[in-house]
């Protein structure tokens, strides 16, 4: 979704590689896509094909990971198959896990990252397709 996704820009010295996650998990209000179904516009595993038209949804996103290289690999969204964001109530994170994974939650690399979340903010909210969930410390 982000700049980076076609490995021009990388901030933080990453670039998305070959994860399309966040064009699955993110909802995108302009092309009124929602939340946890992939965008008819992602080649998923390579990016989106409408890059120069991409709505400022997309423009504007990068996942924590994307943002921040002291995540380590392991912990690249589609890996995991969760990604974290920033979120617009104060002092919480979003973590979006692919409901076509529902192992993923209880998983020890998203455990991982949830506590490390917590270490920072503290609530994170957690959704995945219909089920949600409030963490805190
Ligand atoms: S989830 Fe993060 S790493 Fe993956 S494509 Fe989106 S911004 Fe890039
Ligand atoms: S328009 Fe492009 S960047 Fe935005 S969700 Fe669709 S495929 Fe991803």
């Amino acid at each position: 979704m982000s700049d980076a996704s076609d490995g021009t820009t990388p901030p933080a010295g990453r670039t998305c590689g070959d994860c399309t996650l966040c064009c699955k998990l993110m909802g995108v209000p302009e092309l009124k896509k929602p939340a946890a179904r992939w965008c008819a516009s992602c080649d998923r595993g390579t990016g989106c094909t409408v890059y120069a038209e991409r709505p400022p949804s997309c423009r504007n996103f990068e996942c924590f990971w994307l943002m921040d290289a002291g995540f380590p690999d392991d912990l690249r969204p589609d890996r995991i198959h969760a990604l974290a964001a920033f979120n617009d109530t104060p002092d919480s994170a979003v973590l979006h896990v692919d409901p076509a994974h529902p192992g993923a939650m209880g998983s020890a690399p998203v455990d991982a990252l949830i506590r490390a979340l917590l270490k920072v903010y503290s609530r994170v909210f957690v959704l995945c397709g219909k089920e949600s969930a409030m963490l805190t410390r």
